[in-house]
């Protein structure tokens, strides 16, 4: 497999090229035409595997034909992950990508800096990396004035057990609740539990399921 097979935009390859990444990863190889193609899929991969691209990718492809997201409206792409390093971590991947696409990508994460991401999701950002809890908090206590989920039409749930260890099932579900049900979904998980499992049939539709 190369990556001039998987339908992604030159912008993309270019930058994929700069960074010197020769050719998928295999979960990327198994999951790009899946979630390229619209699908709903279930990837069961760990951290390192490039799990990450994964999603982000088809992401940048998805959010590159809609109206650019103005002042007052939500993000077109949103990320949940259980932790403030791994958001951290996704939202620096994207933007070797997101900034040659002029896309914005804001990290929403409890702590230091939150009176930034609070101005930048003012702003406008076409992707939102947020941990569950802090983005229930944003959206609650503002009423939907710093941001909504309106626009949102392409979800990632990434480390799904983690979450669920950390107890962030009940703001994960209210997130998605709130999400248009038409919306493409993804969700990785390193592990399979019964109670992921619950999850993913309540909220992807039709999942693909890949393993690496
Ligand atoms: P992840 O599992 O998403 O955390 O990715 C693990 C590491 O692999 C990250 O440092 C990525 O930058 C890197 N990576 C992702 N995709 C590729 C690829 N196709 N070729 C080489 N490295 C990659």
């Amino acid at each position: 497999k190369t990556w001039h097979q998987t339908g992604l935009t030159s912008k993309i390859l270019e930058t994929i090229k700069k960074l010197n990444y020769e050719k998928p990863m295999p979960i990327q190889a198994q999951a790009l035409p899946i979630v390229m193609s619209g699908r709903d899929c279930i990837g069961i991969a760990k951290t390192g595997s490039g799990k990450t691209l994964a999603f982000v990718l088809p992401m940048l492809r998805h959010i590159k034909d809609q109206s650019p997201v103005v002042p007052g409206d939500g993000p077109i792409g949103l990320i949940m992950a259980p932790t403030r390093e791994l958001v951290q971590q996704i939202h620096s991947d994207i933007k070797k990508f997101s900034k040659v696409m002029g896309l914005r990508c804001v990290p929403v994460y409890g702590g230091s800096g939150v009176a930034q991401q609070i101005s930048e999701l003012k702003r406008g950002a076409e992707i939102v990396v947020c941990t569950p809890g802090r983005m229930i908090d944003i959206l609650c206590t503002s009423a939907g004035k710093i941001t909504n989920l309106r626009r949102v039409t392409y979800l990632v749930m990434d480390e799904a057990d983690r979450m669920f260890d950390m107890g962030f099932e009940p703001q994960i579900t209210r997130i998605v609740q709130n999400i248009r049900p038409d919306r493409q979904t993804v969700l990785f998980s390193a592990t399979f539990p019964r109670q992921v499992e619950i999850l993913a049939r309540k909220v992807l539709n039709k999942p693909v399921e890949i393993q690496v």
